[in-house]
């Protein structure tokens, strides 16, 4: 990978007249999947950020697009795959980052701590940590070494996962989903990554070389001197990674002012409301009320799950029980080398009609199955082998639609985001505004000549049960 330069035009003195307020990108995050890239990156548009994904570390020149960002998110596929790759990939994308002129870090992780005893929370969180200086004062990898007014950069990690909109609480290092430890939920049998343990102390232990401690909801409580107190006595004890309590947005609030300092922030999404107006007062960037504004696209539309969430098997159920156009793909039939995805598109054209921009005649393709049934399959097939096949056959779907001019795709699931966006071809996507929370509509960056596209890209867990519909609604 080289490293890029600013992007063009960047650090010329005359500005085009629609921005005249440029700071270049102030913000870097680094995501585990790109559905969790994208809820964070919902998060900062909603806050007014001008937000930009990146899928994958570019290669070569930096997109244009970057000249308008104020936040980057490089989505990376580094949930599941071995440590090592995930360290690689993770380190590649914060030095493009740092070569395109962040200053703040942040790496995206999902709100259901989503990770094996292998990892990849804490070897992806402690090589970035010491990537971004593991001393206070500086980096070897010469980023800059103040923050909030030229105060050091503190060599620790704050690591929170909530997301109280969504239901996602942190009390006492144990993570909730709703009323239930994390360990109770449904995320118990995940396909990839089930979570078995709600202490994310322990979790994060138990990947971690460094001291894990914790800062509890009582000190969270009392605000941001609190906060940054406590860190740091936590520091001087050797705790270089801090789970941190927050149970509602207030508390993700004062965690944001609090640890403003630190190196690095192991975040899921409800950290980043935060950083908009931490950004704002440093004078990094400048707020901007229209940063979700999308093209307008009425073409065909389609609906894609992979995922096997308990919400995603609703809003498949919640699909076909009001008799709309549905598909299941079998992974049996996939495995038997059957023409799958050619028939599931030829039955969609016999679908016939212009969709448009209501649900009515929208097609949905699901392999979206319940927790006994996808066991049985596993175990036939294996577990990554079934999970491929299903991943490959939605992304060849998803090219055969947007070949024959489908130019909105609603697609359910992390890993089967990843697989479809990957076989489009797409690398950069604009973020527009958010359908539900953690759930934007994005617009993808093409090349000139290349059709429209815009994907709604949902993390299994999220959305209610008529979020397909509503998707397609919002568009
Ligand atoms: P989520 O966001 O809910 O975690 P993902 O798409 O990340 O969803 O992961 C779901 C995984 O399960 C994918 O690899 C997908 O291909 C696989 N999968 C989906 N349906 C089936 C099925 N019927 N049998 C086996 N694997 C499946």
């Amino acid at each position: 990978m080289s490293p890029p330069g600013r992007p063009e035009g960047h650090s010329q003195s005359a500005q085009p007249a629609a921005s005249p307020m440029r700071h270049g990108i102030a913000l870097g995050i680094v995501a585990d999947d790109f559905t969790g890239a994208t809820d964070i990156a919902s998060m900062l548009v909603r806050g007014g950020l001008r937000t930009v994904q990146l899928i994958g570390v570019p290669q070569g020149a930096v997109p244009a697009e970057l000249a308008q960002a104020d936040a980057v998110v490089v989505a990376l596929k580094s949930r599941t795959t071995p440590a090592a790759q995930a360290v690689a990939d993770s380190l590649a994308a914060l030095r493009w980052l740092q070569a395109a002129g962040a200053r703040q870090f942040v790496f995206k992780v999902c709100s259901t701590f989503d990770s094996t005893a292998a990892g990849n929370i804490g070897p992806v969180a402690e090589a970035l940590l010491a990537a971004l200086g593991g001393s206070p004062g500086g980096s070897p990898d010469g980023l800059p070494g103040g923050l909030a007014g030229g105060a050091s950069i503190r060599p620790q990690a704050l690591i929170c996962p909530a997301f109280p909109e969504n239901g996602r609480t942190v009390f006492r290092g144990h993570l909730f989903v709703g009323d239930q430890l994390l360990s109770d939920s449904g995320m118990r049998s995940h396909p990839l990554t089930p979570m078995t343990d709600a202490n994310l102390v322990r979790v994060m232990q138990a990947q971690s070389q460094g001291r894990v401690g914790l800062l509890r909801h009582d000190t969270v409580a009392q605000g941001a001197a609190a906060i940054s107190d406590r860190l740091a006595t936590l520091r001087a004890d050797g705790v270089s990674l801090v789970i941190a309590d927050a149970v509602d947005n207030a508390d993700l609030l004062r965690l944001a002012e609090g640890a403003a300092a630190l190196a690095l922030w192991v975040a899921g999404s409800g950290l980043a409301l935060g950083l908009p107006a931490l950004l704002a007062a440093r004078g990094w960037v400048t707020l901007d009320a229209q940063a979700a504004l999308l093209d307008r696209l009425d073409g065909p539309a389609a609906v894609l799950a992979g995922s096997c969430s308990l919400a995603t098997q609703g809003q498949v159920a919640h699909w076909t029980a009001a008799g709309r156009p549905a598909l299941q793909i079998d992974p049996a039939a996939l495995a038997r080398h059957e023409p799958v995805v050619e028939r599931a598109l030829a039955w969609a054209a016999g679908l016939g009609g212009r969709p448009g921009g209501t649900s009515g005649g929208t097609p949905l393709f699901y392999a979206t199955t319940d927790a006994a049934t996808l066991a049985q399959t596993q175990a036939q097939w294996g577990v990554a082998e079934a999970g491929a096949l299903v991943e490959q056959a939605l992304a060849g779907i998803a090219q055969g639609l947007l070949a024959r001019g489908t130019q909105r795709l609603v697609v359910a699931g992390g890993e089967t985001s990843g697989a479809v966006v990957q076989a489009l071809g797409v690398h950069t996507l604009r973020i527009g505004a958010a359908i539900c929370p953690g759930v934007p509509w994005t617009q993808a960056l093409r090349a000139a000549g290349q059709a429209s596209l815009q994907l709604a890209l949902k993390s299994g867990n999220f959305g209610g049960p008529d979020f397909f519909a509503e998707a397609l609604a919002a568009a």
